[in-house]
């Protein structure tokens, strides 16, 4: 699977769904599928969508759709104290995304330790539910499946190498993302307090 079609689906699925996402050529290529204010773009922030997932998750009511974090290996493999944070502060509405290709796939794609780092058994043994993919189909399904687990989930995302052509900078002032995403979510909480 391309990284294109993983966030076509992904994209599709997550559109009630608070996103924090990695920086770069994914964020470029989810906003060019998508744009959506519920998308919380980490530009130039390698290394932070664990991060901040974990403390959204932390700060929102569980009764509303999971936050979901979209990352990939070389960045998590920057910070990734991310794992035993989340699975040891264990909130209940956390779903972390790993698109895996094995390289800095938006620096020259050099590779990175995934090849020889089991990612997915780093989170399982840091106590997230974790299921592996590497197909569409297997995303679509594997994803649903984790949005009822309690507790943070771990979706691993096998995904080929290289980059969607044509795609444009995403250049929207950082200010702006974090100011529509922010309203975005006091919107959800809103209608949330309203129907709860
Ligand atoms: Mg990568």
């Amino acid at each position: 699977m391309k990284r294109l079609e993983a966030l076509e689906v992904l994209a599709r699925l997550t559109e009630q769904h608070p996103v924090v996402v990695t920086c770069a050529a994914t964020s470029r290529e989810l906003a060019s599928v998508k744009d959506g204010d519920n998308h919380f773009y980490l530009l130039d922030s390698m290394g932070l969508v664990g991060s901040v997932a974990t403390g959204l998750a932390l700060s929102l009511d569980d009764r509303l759709p999971k936050v979901v974090g979209i990352e990939g290996d070389g960045s998590l493999l920057m910070n990734p104290n991310v794992l035993p944070t989340g699975g040891f502060l264990a909130p209940d509405n956390l779903l972390l995304v790993l698109l895996d290709n094995g390289v800095y796939g938006s620096t020259g794609a050099l590779p990175t330790y995934s090849s020889r780092v089991d990612l997915e058994r780093l989170a399982a043994a840091a106590g997230w539910t974790t299921r592996s993919v590497d197909t569409v189909e297997g995303l679509d399904a594997a994803y649903r499946e984790l949005l009822d687990v309690k507790g943070p989930a771990f979706l691993y995302g096998r995904i080929e190498e290289g980059n969607a052509q044509g795609i444009a900078k995403l250049l929207i002032d950082p200010v702006s993302i974090t100011g529509r995403f922010s309203r975005w979510l006091r919107d959800v909480h809103a209608v949330n307090e309203v129907t709860a």
